[in-house]
């Protein structure tokens, strides 16, 4: 008697509530905006690395989870503007709470988060993402690792855009679009509540709702 009471239950409930899972991995939510999954660093257009090395991501940091050296930049075959660059950079994904404040820190916005979070590592070493395997490739878009779950366009408009204040830190260009356009990704659309300069050419956009193309690419 308890028991059919019991499915009874079930059966009523059935039907009246919409579904709130997915059937995951096949079919994925959209990701929130500003999500804020492994990080990407970033390079201009003309192929040049952002990253100065000048380590106030790794000071800020923390989780003391990032590791840079600075190094001077080959006067005739420079890898960044300026005098220094990024020689060695290391982010251990162990130990990192993706709170994005590497990424304030960045005065050239090199270091930024994309949306991509579905890794699963086999062994300790590939927890640690090296300078080859964070900086985007010729196509100005993040390097697929092997042991990353992710796939089709899920890398669209994931850079370049997680910092919550100006890159300039001057309140007045609170609330405006002020990303420089990006190797790959051009400059997203303004969020609710923001304005964009009209000189600023804005990339189109994707959908994101879902991804079923599967593409196991590694890069590196
Ligand atoms: S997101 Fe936060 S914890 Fe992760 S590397 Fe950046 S500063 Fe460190
Ligand atoms: S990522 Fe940015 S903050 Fe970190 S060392 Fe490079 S330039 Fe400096």
């Amino acid at each position: 008697m308890g028991l059919a009471k019991g499915f009874g239950v079930t059966l009523r409930q059935m039907g009246k509530k919409k579904r709130v899972t997915v059937p995951y991995p096949e079919e994925k939510r959209a990701k929130p905006q500003r999500l804020h999954g492994r990080h990407v660093l970033n390079r201009y257009e003309d192929g040049m690395e952002k990253c100065i090395g000048c380590e106030l991501c790794a000071g800020v940091c923390p989780a003391k989870c990032i590791y840079v050296r600075g190094g001077d930049n080959p006067p005739d075959n420079p890898v960044s503007p300026g005098e220094r660059f990024g020689f060695t950079y290391e982010i251990n994904y162990l130990r990192c709470i993706h709170c994005d404040l590497c990424v304030e820190a960045c005065p050239t916005q090199a270091i930024t988060e994309t949306k991509l979070f579905e890794f699963s590592f086999a062994n300790r070493q590939d927890a640690i993402y090296t300078k080859n395997e964070l900086l985007v490739g010729d196509d100005g878009r993040a390097k697929r690792m092997p042991w990353e779950y992710w796939r089709g366009d899920e890398d669209d408009h994931t850079s370049a855009w997680m910092r919550a204040t100006s890159s300039s830190g001057r309140s007045d260009y609170e609330g405006r679009v002020n990303w420089s356009g990006e190797l790959g990704f051009g400059v997203r659309a303004p969020e609710d509540g923001q304005t964009v300069d009209s000189n600023i050419a804005l990339a189109p956009t994707h959908a994101t709702e879902s991804h079923n193309g599967h593409n196991a690419k590694a890069d590196h």
